[in-house]
């Protein structure tokens, strides 16, 4: 074998290993998880943090659309953007104008309405429907997690969450919100997303105190940062609830 033909061997099999690191480390973790319900398959798209997307059928729902929290290259147009709070890892206005087209429908708080004009305003209790799906809106804030001067990260009654009604299924994303009695109370929850970080929202403790009040199907715990979520998976193990990794830092 000549130097070159080596090289060249060498070269091709230092190319192969490299392909190979970049898809197991793609593979760790789905891009998507596909979610049926009576209405349809639902495809939960985990962009990052607390960025979300929801595709059933061609309807496109964006729940905290933010570019710094994940890709946007290449997706679609929104029929549908959900914003819980006007925090800048929730709310980015620029990205919005980009995924928005003539027909698009943006749900958000009172705050958020004032930054961006055409939003509509939902309180928690309020429901709306857009494209066959019932959106709820439920209070999302802090109790024990305080800034400095004694105020609350999220104080009540500004940021919601949202509960999806997706035919016969009930999707539940938090927002930023610790495990509060409106949490707890919640019923028929089918998937939750619930956030896991401090000291915005919740430790792994909180996040598995909330789960086993309202018991949902799946619990994707999101916007967790640095947080260790093997902490989860050990606290809720053999209750039935299960519990899914993504890659939502
Ligand atoms: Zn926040
Ligand atoms: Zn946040």
């Amino acid at each position: 074998m000549t130097n070159t033909c080596r090289n060249m061997k060498r070269k091709i099999f230092f190319i192969i290993f490299i392909a190979m690191t970049i898809s197991s480390y793609s593979q760790k973790y789905p891009a998507f998880d596909t979610y049926p319900t009576s209405a349809g398959d639902v495809e939960m798209h985990f962009i990052g943090h607390g960025s979300l997307m929801f595709k059933l059928n061609n309807y496109i729902i964006y729940v905290d659309p933010v570019s710094s929290s994940g890709n946007y290259d290449n997706r679609p147009k929104a029929d549908l953007i959900l914003v819980t709070h006007e925090h800048s890892d929730h709310l980015d206005a620029d990205l919005i104008a980009r995924l928005r087209k003539d027909e698009t429908i943006f749900y958000s708080t009172e705050k958020v309405v004032s930054q961006v004009k055409w939003a509509k305003a939902m309180k928690a209790g309020d429901t709306n429907i857009a494209g066959g799906i019932t959106i709820e809106a439920v209070p999302a804030y802090n109790i024990v997690n305080l800034r400095a001067m004694g105020q609350p990260f999220h104080p009540k009654d500004n940021g919601i969450g949202f509960i999806l009604s997706i035919g016969d299924k009930r999707i539940y994303v938090a927002g930023d919100s610790e495990n509060t009695p409106e949490m707890k109370a919640l019923k028929n929850i089918d998937v939750a997303f619930l956030p896991m970080n401090l000291p915005y929202t919740m430790t792994p403790e909180m996040v598995a105190d909330a789960a086993l009040a309202f018991n949902p199907g799946i619990l994707y715990p999101y916007h967790f940062g640095d947080t260790n979520t093997d902490k989860i998976i050990e606290l809720l193990k053999g209750t039935g609830i299960e519990v899914r990794i993504r890659n939502l830092k």
